[in-house]
């Protein structure tokens, strides 16, 4: 990593929410090559300057916890979805490290034959040496999501910004795929999107990033260089953040 690139980047050390749907093809279940090679190609891009980035993964695309198909204890089919976001990590460390980017998945899980268990200074290690963590598991625990254990591990692991990932160019007061009048958020307070029930992450989610003022960026990550030009200061995507951070205050700004 070289001073010169890094010094390009208003974020050095980002947390990168990927929800499990955008790994997979939409309508179809399971984990698409073609978008896992995508995302992997605009993970590089800023790894490649020299950026900490650790990822947290969700399972939707496998499995989700609330919307099981067959009867089965709601706490079983949480396990379930669980185990999803691992096989996901599984997918996607495989790909970074095909592709020249070092990369450690850790399990909030124990699933001692196939990745770590997640352990703070062990992460903070491996991004201080030029990995890329991969975190799944969520919490590990039944009723959360991968939001709340992304906010989670990115105050943990000092994350500057929470990127969350979607297949929506940002947060909208409905939704954008129905209502024609949708209108798009630049920036909102996290007491904002807390108060407007906000679906775009769970409320747990936006009252650690408020209490710990870890500001969130949600973008569409499926346009090019999206990732890159959120990380160069570009304001794509809505801002929740309570403007404290001078940092948000200037890319808001602009
Ligand atoms: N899950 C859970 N506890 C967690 C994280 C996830 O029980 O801490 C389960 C839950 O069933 C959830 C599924 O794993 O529906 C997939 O995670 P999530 O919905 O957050 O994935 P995403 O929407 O990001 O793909």
């Amino acid at each position: 990593m070289t001073i010169s690139k890094i010094t390009n980047m208003q974020y050095k050390r980002i947390l990168l929410k990927l929800s499990g749907e955008i790994l997979g093809k939409s309508g179809s279940k399971g984990i698409d090559h073609v978008e896992l090679q995508y995302y992997v190609k605009e993970i590089k891009k800023v790894h490649d300057m020299g950026v900490c980035v650790s990822i947290v993964v969700g399972g939707g695309n496998i499995h989700r916890g609330s919307k099981s198909l067959f009867q089965l204890d709601r706490t079983e089919s949480d396990h379930i979805g669980v185990l999803a976001t691992v096989m996901n990590g599984i997918a996607l460390r495989s790909c970074l490290e095909n592709n020249g980017v070092p990369a450690i998945h850790m399990s909030s899980v124990h699933c001692t034959t196939i990745c770590d268990f997640y352990k703070r200074q062990e992460a903070v290690k491996a991004l201080d040496s030029g990995h890329v963590v991969i975190i799944t598991g969520g919490l590990g625990l039944p009723y959360f999501t991968t939001d709340t254990a992304a906010s989670l591990r990115a105050i943990e692991l000092g994350a500057e910004v929470m990127l969350k990932a979607t297949n929506v160019d940002g947060i909208y007061n409905a939704d954008p795929n129905i209502d024609p009048y949708a209108t798009k958020f630049e920036h909102l307070t996290f007491q904002d999107a807390i108060e407007k029930n906000l679906a775009v992450l769970d409320k747990t989610a936006f009252v650690l990033c408020q209490t710990h003022q870890l500001p969130l960026i949600v973008f569409n990550a499926a346009s090019p260089n999206a990732l890159l030009r959120v990380i160069q200061g570009e304001h794509i995507g809505t801002i929740v953040s309570d403007y404290k951070k001078p940092n948000i205050y200037s890319v808001y700004s602009k």
